[in-house]
C-alpha cells in the first residue's frame, strides 16, 4: 500500500463526463466520509511549508479544502472566482481551456503586498486554472510558492509546468 492510498480509495471514476471520453475524478464520495475528510487536511496542513497569510481556493472545489486548511494554519481564506461573480473592483486573468477561454479574478484589494499565499485546489490537470492564479495573485502583489492538491494527474504536465512557475507542488494523490 502506498502512502495516501487510503484516499484514493474513497475517490471514484465518472466515465464520460462532463463529455465523452472524460474519467472524471469525482471527490464528492471522499468528502462523505468524516475521516476521509479529517486525514486529507491532516495531510495537507503537515505538507505545508512554513506560515502562510492566506489559503487560496480556487472555485468551487477548492473552496472547501481553503477554509478547512485555514482554520489550522491560523490563515485567513481568499476566494478566487469565476469572473462575474464578486461584488467589489476586481482583477481577473485569463487562460485557455481546450475550447475557448475562461476567467477568474478576485477583489483588488484583497492582498496586502508580500502577503503568503498557498495555493489549493482539489485537482490539477493540464495546470491552466492553478497556473492562472499563480499569475492573479502575484499581479495583485501577494507571494505564491506552494500549491496543494488532493489530486494531480500527472500524464496532463500541470504540476510540472507549475513547478515551472517556481511553485512548490503538492498532491496527496496521483
Ligand atoms: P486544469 O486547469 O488543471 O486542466 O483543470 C483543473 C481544474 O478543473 C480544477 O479546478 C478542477 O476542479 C477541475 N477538474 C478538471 N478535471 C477534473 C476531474 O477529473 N475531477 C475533478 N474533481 N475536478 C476536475
Amino acid at each position: 500500500m502506498n502512502a495516501n492510498d487510503d484516499l484514493k480509495a474513497l475517490i471514484r471514476t465518472i466515465p464520460d463526463f462532463p463529455k465523452p471520453g472524460i474519467q472524471f475524478r469525482d471527490i464528492t464520495t471522499l468528502l462523505l466520509d468524516p475521516s476521509g475528510v479529517a486525514r486529507t487536511v491532516e495531510r495537507m496542513v503537515t505538507a505545508t511549508r512554513g506560515p502562510v497569510d492566506l489559503v487560496a481556493g480556487i472555485e468551487a472545489r477548492g473552496f472547501l479544502f481553503a477554509a478547512a486548511l485555514a482554520v489550522p494554519l491560523n490563515a485567513g481564506v481568499l476566494l478566487i472566482r469565476k469572473d462575474g461573480k464578486l461584488p467589489g473592483t476586481t482583477i481577473a486573468e485569463d487562460y485557455a481551456l481546450e475550447y475557448g477561454q475562461d476567467r477568474i479574478a478576485i477583489h483588488e484589494d484583497a492582498l496586502v503586498p508580500g502577503a503568503r499565499v498557498l495555493l489549493v485546489d482539489d485537482l490539477i490537470a493540464t495546470g491552466g486554472t492553478a497556473r492562472a492564479a499563480v499569475r492573479l495573485i502575484r499581479k495583485a502583489g501577494g507571494l505564491v510558492e506552494q500549491a496543494q492538491f488532493l489530486v494531480d494527474l500527472p500524464d496532463l504536465g500541470g504540476a510540472d509546468a507549475l513547478r515551472g512557475d517556481e511553485i512548490a507542488v503538492d498532491a496527496l494523490v496521483s
